[in-house]
């Protein structure tokens, strides 16, 4: 019971805060978190590492044909992101259409709707959205 209490409040917290993993030995940053720096020779235990949530886009395509759960959200820009912080993510952008979108372009983190199942079940985490002039 104890581990899984454990594991639920570590998702939750991840979810909230981004929060990824640092090795403290080679400063290598895992998002999504792992356990282990598999990096490290031998392997290292990882410790939670708050992202700033800001990078740059990499690459991005329009999804016109989502999956079923993501169908209301149609069409949308699903873009990969390299974080500042070192790992890169796939993630939706949104307040911002594809013709607006460049390679390169500095985005932030923000907590949006995920997914909505239609009977009121819905699910929150984050996406990302071009940061504004004179921020960051
Ligand atoms: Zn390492």
């Amino acid at each position: 019971m104890e581990n899984i209490t454990s594991f639920t409040w570590r998702r939750l917290k991840n979810r909230y805060n981004l929060v990824g993993k640092k090795c403290n030995n080679c400063d290598s940053v895992y998002f999504a978190p792992r356990m282990i720096c598999s990096k490290c020779n031998p392997p290292q235990e990882t410790v939670d590492f708050k992202l700033s949530g800001l990078g740059e886009v990499v690459s991005f395509s329009l999804v016109n044909v989502p999956p079923e759960e993501h169908a209301a959200m149609a069409p949308y820009v699903l873009a990969i992101v390299q974080l500042k912080d070192g790992p890169k993510l796939t993630t939706q952008i949104v307040d911002c259409t594809e013709k607006e979108m460049k390679i390169g372009m500095p985005v932030e983190a923000v907590f949006r709707k995920i997914t909505e199942d239609g009977n009121g079940l819905i699910s929150y985490g984050f996406k990302f959205r071009p940061l504004l002039n004179g921020r960051g």
